[in-house]
């Protein structure tokens, strides 16, 4: 809080800054007291090591219908009716005591109604000291042996500390030593005053660990004492007219330079020790006694602050004198506060007026009540009230902790007996509100920039030059009368000197001779001592000099040393931030490796997973195959089967063919034999080469006696797909064979061809001025009914310049009898070798050169 270089108390932060500072909610802390006696009843009971709950009393709650409810209430730490002072001291003053030393604010003070145990939490008794002392101990142990002599730290009357030489500070011990002594205020109780060592036990001394050695400290105390709104200082030093006792002078507040409240001209006494710190408390606190005694007030509405102001400064380079600049002066403070009791009445004389009440209640602690609501109302909504510091002087002189920074915190004592009950709720109440409000956090004092170590330096210096000057001797000392002794007994003894006779001439002459020669002799160890000292001041000088030299030497040396603390300094900044880092890293590899770990558990489950698949993909795989093995051997053994069944099916088939043919062919033969027979006179052979053909006449004729078979199918005709008939023969020239077995049927459709040139036997002539060629084929069908294909075809010319027929289409036309029972013969008749004889012997009718289709058709 306080800026180094400035002296002052405590300082306000600049103009609102940012709202990064740093805050702590007031620290609240509940101590419970015993009950007076045993019997009476407890109203309160602590629940946790932070909870306590108010139980209404018995005669409460019958009067007011069991209207109160219990309540509970936390603070930041509950000390019940077993925790010693000791223990309260640890927790609550201690770590304030610590902030004081290291440059940080603090302010304590206690809250509750009067006999709840505020004085003995803050003061305590003998043998059982309070935060009070124990905090001005530790103070003291830890900075006792770094203090600075008295007076070198000064007040400056305007809340800020002067600095001045060891010189100075000396010359002003003494003119005040020389000062006749104040006269004290005579009592005859001085010997009851409670000393130090009564309130705290040897064993008890505690000492912060890390005050910083290389500066110079000085405590000093105020006592202050705020009744009825006025300000008195208990320290001041004013001439006691036991006869005539002036009233008290009240003294006002002052805000300082850097906005500071502070008590203007109040005393603040610079003490050495715990003792002398606890002597001139003790002091105050007589005072205050007295002082309410004789004006007749009531002690318990008055509030006390006790004030440790501790300034530091640090040492300069050589570790040996304080640096004197005012700037580097620190001074930090803490307030030890014993508020006013906080009941609405005043117990000894409120005998239940409830009129007065109102009256009666404490100023300064309504508004301290006040001041912390608008307070916590302007931390938590936002808003901007002012807060009403000056309404009273203890508000007022707080106002820098609240608004500036330091550690802040109160303990609430309560007394847990019925009587108390609705005072102690109303504590409750005030307990709980003050601990939304927060305090700025107090920062850290910058490093002077000088390096540490200073003064233990320094002290093995001067350790070790004492120990060499003892070595030599020590230092000689020229008045020692062990040493001028021998030097007067080796002067002439005088001569007896007494002049008993005016007459006597030998005695004066004999005491000149004597002085003579011891006028010589001194004049000669005069001349001798001159040379010894003259040699004894070149030495000096030149040892001066090496002096001179080796100063400078270590004055570089500790230059150097100093940067070198400078450059560890930084080193040290920089591993702390790299240590830092280091955390963070290793907090975000930790959180990698977790997210590896789950990562590679998802692997694994999915390798398996994969695995399983796998193995099942191999078992179908191998079934597969199997089954694949399975299937082919049962399709070759099928094959195979079939095969073999085909072949015994076509060789029998063939067989039977052959026989049929052979049945056939004995027919033929046995008809032509009947043929040439009966036509042997009437018409000759027309072609004889030819006598396997049936004529038209004779397939008429032989129709009824032969069964009709099916004409065998070509087995690939060619057929054209597009049925195209006479309309498109218009623009082709046709050859149109009509053999002439064919018979003329009175049929409606009947082809005529334009352009056509008939034949009645295919020449090769007519062949070739065509493209087209269609016999008219006449056949025995299986219904015995004379059936007219007309087969048509292509003709292209052949490489050997012959014609060509390619047969692509035929068109059947038949005649059918309506009566004619026809299905029965049709059917089941395997005969009609006739009809395979026309058909097989019409292909050399067809073309002169052979067809493909024909020739194809011919061989089975
Ligand atoms: P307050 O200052 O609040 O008016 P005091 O501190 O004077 O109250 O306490 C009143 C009495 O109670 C004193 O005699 C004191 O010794 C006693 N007392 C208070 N608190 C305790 C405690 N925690 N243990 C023992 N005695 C206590
Ligand atoms: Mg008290």
């Amino acid at each position: 809080m306080y800026r180094p270089g400035k002296g002052k108390t405590p300082r306000k932060p600049g103009p609102k800054k940012a709202s990064n500072i740093e805050k702590d909610p007031v620290g609240v802390y509940c101590r419970i007291r015993p009950l007076g006696t045993e019997d009476e009843e407890c109203c309160i009971e602590m629940i946790s090591s932070s909870t306590i709950q108010l139980h209404a009393p018995d005669g409460l709650k019958a009067n007011r219908n069991g209207e109160y409810k219990e309540m509970q209430y936390s603070f930041k730490k509950v000390f019940g009716i077993n925790t010693n002072q000791m223990e309260l001291f640890e927790d609550v003053a201690k770590p304030l005591v610590e902030d004081l030393i290291h440059c940080k604010n603090g302010l304590l003070f206690t809250y509750g109604v009067t006999g709840s145990g505020k004085t003995y939490t803050m003061t305590g008794s003998p043998g059982d000291g309070g935060l009070l002392p124990r905090s001005l101990d530790m103070l003291f142990n830890s900075v006792g042996p770094f203090q600075a002599k008295r007076f070198v730290f000064k007040p400056d009357d305007k809340n800020g500390m002067e600095i001045q030489s060891q010189v100075d500070a000396l010359l002003e011990r003494q003119k005040r030593d020389s000062q006749p002594l104040v006269p004290k205020t005579p009592s005859s109780r001085q010997k009851a005053d409670p000393e130090f060592v009564d309130m705290i036990s040897p064993e008890e001394a505690c000492k912060s660990e890390n005050v910083d050695d290389d500066c110079c400290y000085s405590v000093f105390v105020s006592y202050i004492e705020v009744y009825n709104n006025y300000i008195y200082d208990l320290l001041e030093d004013a001439p006691f007219d036991p006869i005539r006792p002036k009233p008290p002078q009240s003294k006002i507040l002052r805000e300082d330079q850097n906005h500071n409240m502070y008590v203007a001209g109040c005393t603040e006494v610079e003490v050495k020790s715990t003792e002398e710190a606890f002597e001139v408390f003790w002091k105050g606190q007589k005072k205050r006694r007295i002082a309410n005694t004789q004006l007749n007030r009531e002690s318990s509405r008055s509030h006390s602050v006790f004030t440790v102001k501790l300034v530091q400064a640090p040492l300069d380079a050589d570790g040996d004198h304080i640096l004197q600049d005012k700037n580097q002066v620190n001074v930090s403070q803490l307030c030890l506060v014993d508020l006013a009791g906080s009941e609405r009445t005043s117990r000894t004389r409120a005998e239940g007026s409830r009129l007065r009440e109102a009256g009666n209640i404490n100023q300064s602690l309504m508004t301290l009540r006040t001041c912390m609501e608008v307070l916590r109302e302007n931390q938590m909504c936002g808003t901007n009230k002012m807060v009403p510091y000056r309404d009273s002087k203890v508000t007022h002189l707080f106002k820098n902790y609240f608004d500036g920074e330091g550690k802040v915190r109160m303990i609430v004592c309560v007394n847990p007996k019925a009587d108390d009950y609705e005072e102690t709720m109303l504590v409750m109440r005030f307990a709980e509100m003050t601990q939304e409000v927060e305090v700025a956090r107090p920062v850290d004092r910058p490093i002077c920039g000088l390096a540490p170590g200073r003064r233990h330096r320094n002290q093995a210096f001067r350790d070790e030059l004492s120990r060499r000057l003892e070595e030599r001797g020590g230092p000689s000392n020229a008045d020692d009368p062990i040493l001028l002794d021998p030097l007067i007994e080796s002067l002439p003894a005088l001569p007896p000197c007494e002049l008993m006779d005016p007459a006597d001439d030998q005695t004066l002459p004999r005491l000149i001779e004597v002085l003579e020669r011891r006028h010589r002799i001194r004049q000669m160890m005069s001349e001798q001592f001159n040379k010894s000292a003259s040699t004894m001041k070149s030495m000096l000088q030149q040892f001066d000099g090496q002096l001179g030299a080796k100063e400078t030497f270590i004055h570089d040396q500790q230059s150097k040393l100093s940067e070198k603390d400078k450059v560890i300094i930084s080193q040290r900044a920089e591993i702390d931030r790299l240590e830092k880092k280091h955390k963070t890293l290793e907090y975000k590899v930790d959180i990698l490796q977790k997210t590896t770990d789950m990562y590679e558990q998802d692997k694994r489950s999915l390798q398996q997973e994969l695995d399983t698949r796998a193995q099942r993909l191999q078992m179908e795989l191998s079934e597969r195959r199997r089954m694949e093995q399975r299937m082919q051997g049962m399709v070759t053994d099928t094959k195979l089967k079939w095969e073999k069944e085909c072949e015994r099916r076509v060789n029998a088939k063939q067989l039977e063919m052959q026989n049929k043919l052979w049945v056939k062919d004995e027919k033929l033969k046995q008809l032509k034999a009947i043929v040439t027979e009966s036509s042997s006179g009437s018409r000759p052979a027309e072609r004889p080469e030819k006598p396997e053909r049936p004529s038209r006449e004779r397939d008429h004729n032989i129709g009824k006696k032969r069964s009709a078979s099916p004409s065998p199918l070509p087995t690939a005709p060619p057929v054209r797909p597009t049925h195209r008939r006479s309309q498109s023969a218009g623009g082709e020239k046709w050859v149109d064979h009509k053999p002439p077995s064919n018979l003329d049927l009175d049929t409606v459709m009947q082809p005529i061809i334009p352009n056509a040139i008939k034949v009645s036997t295919p020449n090769e002539k007519a062949l070739s001025k065509c493209h087209k060629y269609v016999l008219r084929h006449q056949e025995l069908a299986s219904d015995g009914e004379i059936e007219t294909k007309l087969i048509k075809g292509n003709v292209f010319k052949t490489r050997g310049g012959g014609q060509a027929v390619q047969f692509t289409d035929i068109e059947t036309l038949k005649q059918e009898c309506p009566t004619a029972p026809s299905r029965k013969r049709r059917s089941g008749s395997a005969e009609g070798p006739a009809q395979m004889d026309d058909t097989e012997n019409r292909a050399p009718v067809a073309s002169t050169s052979l067809a493909v289709g024909y020739q194809k058709r011919r061989k089975p």
